[in-house]
């Protein structure tokens, strides 16, 4: 039997929460969805932790590190999407629910009989294994504590787990889980590791922005400044601080769900993780110290808010969060992390303005890029075209070249560098070489750095794509068709005492772009999991008694095409 337990009741809850927060919350239906596993409720990853270019918008549910525990709709609804996605998500499914609110699951191993069967039937509809399907909310409603599905580890997750979540369905706004009663126990106070210190004078932050960082001690969910020290300010300054949770049933570190920042006693700056948007949950390069990431792996989330931020998770700000003092009184500073069940964790430390004590930073000359508007740049054989919300922050743009490298047909374009993140995409088109023969134009590409490929296409001369990083980029070409491994088949095999053909698949530069199998001239579905490099077809009806034609065509991004052909025996 399923045994769902919510020990709180709906005053403790809110209260708790209201507590968290210090303001006054909507209130989300309690005990109206339960959990989706019928295991421990341990996490690996909460609502808002730190991931790369994104907040983490659900719980990662953990699975006794193993597959295949059933999956419960949390609650009565429709399946509203079965989406099947190379990477991301993997197999997912959304069901949304009467109340206003869909629940999301994702790194399904597989779905239950019904659902398998219409997202089967759709996929042949539309010879494609990665589908996105919509449902009317009338073919498959589904009851509170039905299984819907198996937990499994596929798309881009690195164990096995459930990534659950809940939404606004209106807007598909993630929602914290948490705030509707899903209670993971918690009895852990967050830690603070770091006070960091920003003498901005001014200037838009970057990786020159001088900085300097403040070691913290403390016991009990108190802490301070070790050595004790006064933080002295010279000018405009941000703070930062690097925290995390730990909750009482894993070992994991996972985000706070609240930061406050007190000065006097009066609130500056606070960011809370009750909800989010996927459309500006890039702006998490822009909330954190990018720099300091990409560098160090650091995770210093700063106080101060750059004005191409867009997130909506900050609260009671004055000033942007910027300190700008005069006076030389020594003020108390505060900051108060919490984590959503109510335990918190204080970091005291006093601030003094002491103009002596500015420092500024060291812009090298470079084109100057306003955030607020379009940004072009045209030289070199290199052209950037930076659309309206792409910097978080005005830039002096810097640029340099570098010669053709070996089996290369342009430049080396060096475009300003890794540390200063992106809001958004920019296109890039850079001017290929004479000795680029016409007849490769169509398999030219451009590779970063690290000689991967960010895609590409050849026009007057130039090869156009979009990144959404500064890196250095040149133009190589993709001539080389992907390699196809067959498995366990050949040639004239038996497939008796199997229940799949399984291959091996994979490519040198732009990537799979398809595959697609046939068996006696009809379309078969082909699964296909990147982190193994592994394709299967599951025998089905599809196949005949006694002898079938095989056929299985990879291609890449830029057509370049592999065939394997067999006959075998069923
Ligand atoms: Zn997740």
């Amino acid at each position: 039997m399923l045994k769902f337990l919510f020990s709180l009741s709906l005053l403790t809850v809110l209260c708790q929460l209201a507590n968290a927060q210090n303001t006054v919350l909507p209130e989300y239906p309690q005990n109206y969805f339960i959990r989706p596993l019928d295991l421990p409720p341990i996490i690996a990853g909460n609502f808002g932790e730190i991931r790369s270019n994104h907040f983490h918008s659900g719980l990662d549910l953990k699975t006794n590190q193993r597959e295949g525990h059933p999956v419960y709709a949390s609650a009565d609804g429709n399946i509203s999407r079965i989406r099947v996605q190379i990477g991301g998500g993997g197999n997912a499914l959304y069901i949304s629910h009467p109340n206003g609110y869909t629940t999301v699951y994702m790194h399904l191993r597989n779905f239950n009989d019904r659902i398998s069967m219409t997202l089967k039937n759709y996929q042949y509809r539309m010879q494609k294994f990665d589908v996105d399907f919509p449902l009317l909310s009338v073919e498959i409603p589904v009851k509170k504590g039905e299984i819907i599905a198996w937990s499994g580890n596929t798309g881009s997750s690195s164990g096995p787990h459930l990534h659950f979540e809940i939404r606004d369905t209106k807007t598909e706004d993630p929602i914290n889980p948490q705030l509707f009663g899903i209670r993971i126990p918690d009895q852990v106070k967050p830690v603070i590791t770091g006070l960091y210190l920003y003498h901005l004078n001014g200037e838009p932050f970057s990786e020159l922005t001088p900085k300097q960082a403040y070691p913290v001690s403390g016991v009990a969910g108190t802490y301070q400044l070790s050595p004790q020290t006064v933080v002295t300010i010279g000018g405009e300054s941000g703070l930062g601080i690097a925290c995390s949770d730990k909750n009482s049933a894993s070992e994991n570190s996972n985000g706070p769900y609240s930061i406050e920042l007190r000065i006097d006693d009066q609130t500056i700056y606070s960011s809370v993780w009750e909800r989010f948007s996927f459309e500006n949950s890039r702006g998490i390069n822009s909330h954190i110290d990018y720099p300091a990431m990409i560098a160090t792996g650091r995770r210093i989330q700063k106080s101060f808010i750059e004005p191409g931020n867009s997130l909506k998770i900050y609260k009671n700000v004055i000033n942007n969060g910027i300190l700008n003092y005069t006076d030389q009184n020594i003020r108390n500073a505060q900051y108060i992390v919490k984590d959503i069940a109510g335990n918190q964790s204080v970091l005291n430390f006093k601030i003094r303005y002491n103009p002596a004590s500015v420092k500024t930073s060291l812009i090298p000359e470079g084109k100057r890029f306003k955030f607020n508007q379009v940004n072009e740049f045209d030289s070199a054989g290199l052209k950037l075209n930076l659309p309206l919300n792409t910097l978080y922050d005005d830039l002096n743009f810097t640029y340099k070249n570098s010669p053709m490298p070996a089996g290369a047909y342009s430049l080396i374009h060096h475009v300003h560098n890794r540390l200063m993140p992106l809001n958004g995409a920019l296109s890039l088109a850079i001017k290929a070489d004479d000795s680029l023969p016409v007849e490769l134009q169509s398999k030219a590409l451009i590779v970063n750095r690290l000689k991967k490929s960010q895609g590409g296409t050849f026009v007057n001369g130039y090869v156009k794509t979009e990144i959404r990083n500064f890196d250095s980029f040149y133009i190589m070409t993709d001539t080389m068709a992907p390699r196809i491994v067959p498995v366990n088949i050949s040639n004239g095999a038996s497939m008796l005492n199997t229940s799949k053909i399984l291959f091996r698949i994979s490519d040198n530069l732009s990537g799979i772009k398809t595959f697609n199998a046939m068996i006696n001239g009809k379309w078969v579905l082909m699964e296909y999991e990147p982190k193994t490099g592994t394709i299967w077809y599951t025998f089905d009806e599809l196949t005949a008694k006694g002898k079938n034609d095989f056929e299985l065509t990879v291609s890449d991004m830029k057509d370049n095409l592999t065939n394997y052909r067999a006959v075998f025996y069923r």
